[in-house]
């Protein structure tokens, strides 16, 4: 608990965070104490991860921190409530969400320079994960507001971990285009990885989205459906792409990650690489994205993707 000395909060000084603070010495933090970042005069900016399913799920950080702000920020406070009432929470909170999202961020910012300290939440998860907020931290940056990260769930990395596929190394493409080519582009990019891919999907629309990925050309790649996770009829399944498809029914409810196997090693040569990137640069493609693409798509190495888009370039 002692990180959570650092919290705060400042809704008077009964607040546990200020208690401990007392209680405990100094802050092990620093960056979390306003006078290390030379803003004294300013709130804080909390962006507290919350659970995605499972109420239990939530640190003591953060329920101190939420408990002891002046302000909690969430993207539907309705929803938000029951989290609130279950820990005991009594801060008041307004809604934050894209169609309010311009409107309300100066207003914020306006109450974050007074010295009013806000927390930041969402449905579920961690904020800004596929979710409302980085327009407010983007603005709380330029305003010179320190911002504190409380880290907690969020359902990429729990379906991640759980896998049981590679988490060395992964691509996390949060909800895929709908539809048209840019969907065929972010199909493409994943099937051609060398690393896991990790993508948010409704569940009415799981079935398609793996269908599509075998369309692609990756029908035996192995994958994983998380559903429900945190929640009582979690559920966890693995296969291949076109095994999943098939074994999946179109009427699939709850909320769904799917996490999809690296490709395999490719033996290319470089002429096929420098192919490839004479391709990528007439369709304006950057260098780092180059060097980005060789490495997920080919499985070059780091070096090696430099130095053949640098020889590339010179060209
Ligand atoms: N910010 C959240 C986070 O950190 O995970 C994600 C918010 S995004 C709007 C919601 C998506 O997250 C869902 O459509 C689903 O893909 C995934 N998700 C959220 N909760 C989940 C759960 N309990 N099990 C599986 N996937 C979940």
């Amino acid at each position: 608990m002692q990180g959570a000395a650092g919290g705060g909060g400042e809704r008077g000084g009964s607040g546990r965070a200020l208690r401990s603070r007392s209680s405990h010495g100094p802050p092990s933090f620093p960056s979390a104490d306003n006078r290390a970042e030379g803003g004294h005069d300013k709130g804080r900016l909390y962006l507290v991860s919350t659970p995605i399913g499972n109420l239990a799920d939530i640190t003591y950080r953060a329920v101190e921190i939420l408990s002891t702000v002046t302000l909690i920020v969430a993207e539907d406070t309705r929803h938000s409530r029951t989290l609130l009432d279950h820990h005991a929470i009594k801060t008041p909170s307004t809604s934050y969400h894209e169609h309010n999202e311009a409107r309300e961020t100066p207003r914020l910012i306006a109450k974050l320079l007074a010295g009013q300290s806000i927390a930041l939440i969402s449905d579920a998860g961690t904020p800004l994960i596929s979710d409302p907020g980085s327009r407010l931290v983007q603005a709380a940056v330029t305003a010179g507001v320190p911002i504190v990260p409380i880290p907690g769930p969020s359902a990429l990395l729990a379906a991640l971990v759980a896998s049981g596929l590679s988490a060395d190394r992964f691509t996390f493409y949060g909800f895929l285009p709908r539809k048209g080519k840019e969907r065929t582009q972010t199909l493409t990019s994943i099937i051609h990885s060398s690393i896991t891919s990790v993508v948010y999907e409704a569940a009415n629309r799981v079935k398609d989205t793996l269908q599509d990925l075998s369309d692609s050309g990756a029908p035996d790649r192995q994958a994983v459906v998380a559903r429900e996770l945190t929640k009582k009829f979690e559920d966890i399944r693995r296969g291949t792409v076109t095994g999943l498809a098939q074994q999946i029914g179109e009427e699939l409810k709850g909320e769904v990650v799917i996490i999809v196997e690296g490709a395999p090693d490719r033996d290319v040569d470089e002429e096929t690489l420098r192919t490839h990137l004479a391709e990528l640069r007439a369709a304006g493609v950057t260098t780092r994205e180059m060097v980005d693409r060789l490495m997920t798509a080919f499985g070059v190495a780091r070096n090696v993707a430099y130095r053949l888009v640098h020889e590339h370039s010179a060209h």
